[in-house]
């Protein structure tokens, strides 16, 4: 699950700079590869073994979608001027049963991020372009294949916020 969005991009900045670091020779210093425990990328939960200690993610590619997944709801809002808050895609989904809201089909976790007609995404139920909020009471689980046919309607129950 994605930390805070300012977390992840602080420890994103981590993972870039320690790559200068390392291309400068930090090795040398005691950071060779098998004195950092591997962990779980935060993007794709593949275990991996950091090569300095601050990455949370397996690769650039994944750093770069934990990127894109925080950066792009957040500017959306601010471009606007809707409210916005931090929202785990994931937690909506729990929330929603793993279930699109608007056609009912099962939405499984593991088609997350995939371009299967089922893959759970996160729609809003006011779109952000007509003023809805991107925040919990406003989003809802959706199956890719509804969610790219809606586009910018306004469809299903508004949820209360927690
Ligand atoms: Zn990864
Ligand atoms: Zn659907």
């Amino acid at each position: 699950m994605l930390a805070h969005a300012s977390q992840v991009l602080r420890e994103l900045g981590h993972l870039f700079l320690a790559g200068q670091v390392h291309q400068a020779g930090v090795q040398a210093k005691g950071f060779a590869k098998g004195l950092v425990p591997s962990r779980d990328c935060k993007a794709c939960g593949a275990n991996f073994t950091p090569e300095h200690g601050a990455s949370l993610f397996c690769s650039e590619r994944c750093a770069r979608r934990a990127v894109r997944a925080i950066r792009k709801p957040r500017n959306r809002a601010l471009k606007f001027g809707v409210a916005y808050e931090p929202i785990s895609p994931v937690r909506v989904c729990e929330r929603d049963g793993w279930r699109c809201q608007l056609c009912g089909i099962a939405t499984p976790r593991r088609l997350r991020g995939t371009n299967e007609p089922n893959a759970p995404e996160i729609d809003h139920i006011v779109p952000v372009s007509l003023g809805g909020g991107h925040v919990w009471s406003n989003v809802q689980c959706a199956c890719r294949a509804c969610n790219g046919r809606k586009g910018a309607t306004v469809q299903g129950q508004m949820r209360l916020a927690v």
